[in-house]
Order: C-alpha cells, then sequence, then structure tokens
C-alpha cells in the first residue's frame, strides 16, 4: 500500500454490492450508478486494464481522453482525476489510488497496430479493440464508438519532447483504483490480451471488478 490509497475501510468484498472476476484477455461491461463505487483490481499484477465509459443513457456522451487531460492539466490519471466526458461533464472522480500510474495517451492494442509494431504474422492475435467491439456490440454500439480509452495499471512514460513509450508495469499484485460515478455510467472494459510489450508483463492475468453503493 503506498500513500496514494484513500480507500474507506468501511468497504470490503463481503458488502460490495457486485464482485466480478474476469479472465485473463476477456472483456467485461457493466452499469456504475451515479454515487457508486467502482474498484478495478490488478489481482496479479502488471496487467494493463483499458476501460472506456459511457453515459448510461445515452451512449453519445462517451469517455474523452482529450477533455480529462486538460481538465487537470496533467498527462495521467491519477487520484483526485475528473473523468470527463466529451460534452465537458464529470463522469466520474478518481477516489483512491495504490499504483499511481494509469495511462490515457497509448490507447488500446488492435491487430493492426500489431501488425505495424510487431509484425505481420502477430495480425490474428486477440487484441483490445476486438474486446471493445464485441462489449459494445452487446449495447447496440459498433466500433465507430470506440473512443481514445484508459490504460488503468499501464506504465506509459512521456518525454518532456513528448515522445512515449510503453515499459515494464509497476503495479503489484492487489493494486486497484477507485472510482466514484457522477453519473449514471456503462463501463467498458478490455482485461488486455497484449503478449507482445511489457504492459501485461508479456502474461496477460485475471482481473476483479467491485462496485459499491456510495456511504452515507
Ligand atoms: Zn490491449
Amino acid at each position: 500500500m503506498t500513500e496514494f490509497v484513500r480507500t474507506s475501510p468501511l468497504r470490503g468484498p463481503e458488502n460490495a454490492l457486485t464482485d466480478y472476476s474476469i479472465p485473463a484477455e476477456a472483456p467485461w461491461s457493466g452499469i456504475v450508478r451515479k454515487g457508486q463505487i467502482i474498484r478495478i483490481e490488478d489481482s496479479y499484477g502488471q496487467q494493463a486494464v483499458d476501460t472506456l465509459f459511457y453515459r448510461a443513457d445515452d451512449f453519445a456522451e462517451r469517455y474523452s481522453s482529450q477533455d480529462t487531460m486538460r481538465a487537470q492539466g496533467a498527462a495521467y490519471i491519477g487520484i483526485g482525476t475528473k473523468i470527463m466526458s466529451n460534452e465537458g461533464n464529470v463522469m466520474l472522480c478518481v477516489s483512491a489510488d495504490s499504483c499511481g500510474r494509469h495511462d490515457t495517451s497509448a490507447g488500446a492494442c488492435s491487430c493492426e497496430s500489431n501488425t505495424v509494431r510487431f509484425g505481420h504474422d502477430t495480425k490474428y492475435l486477440h487484441a483490445c479493440r476486438d474486446n471493445f467491439v464485441l462489449e459494445v456490440t452487446k449495447h447496440g454500439m459498433g466500433k465507430r464508438d470506440i473512443v481514445p480509452n484508459i490504460n488503468f495499471f499501464m506504465n506509459v512514460p512521456i518525454t518532456p519532447s513528448g515522445e512515449m513509450t510503453i515499459v515494464d508495469g509497476i503495479s503489484a499484485p492487489g493494486d486497484f483504483v477507485e472510482m466514484v460515478a457522477e453519473m449514471d455510467v456503462l463501463c467498458v472494459v478490455s482485461n488486455c490480451p497484449q503478449i507482445n510489450n511489457p504492459c501485461n508483463g508479456f502474461d496477460p492475468t485475471p482481473i476483479r471488478i467491485l462496485i459499491w453503493d456510495g456511504e452515507a
């Protein structure tokens, strides 16, 4: 546990509304109501969790990485970050973080980017974009609804000149991030299946997602 953590001792798996185990490489989606808290746990460490948010009653309003970075004047997601929509509204606030490094610049892996970065023989490997497409279609959306995302637990140092690269993750087993929803949101997750760069320690692992009602 680091100085970043500010979770409540009242919050445990035993009083969570829902407790999901997401297998390695799999997608997930679920609704988080206004005032509820969502925790994304990197159960085994060094696992990137690609994440998108949509307003639950109007999917046209969705996560905006650009507005989130601009609003906070910083490139990374961390404790206190207001997660902004493309309409300029706060969707969620990051209320606890035991890791301290979450990217929202590098985007999601895709079969196409894999071929460019790792060679044509990787074209047929499963990718986050496949996961996102599979999951958003359950909610009536399609490819064009997938926008630049958050990569929880992904370590992407950005140099003063603006260069960036994906390097070894710093998240330990059990590290987590918590967010309080400021509106009803649909959360869509890809438990990243990438095996060609170090964002998952070259070994994708399961994650866990818990949701609680907010304390009075
Ligand atoms: Zn990925």
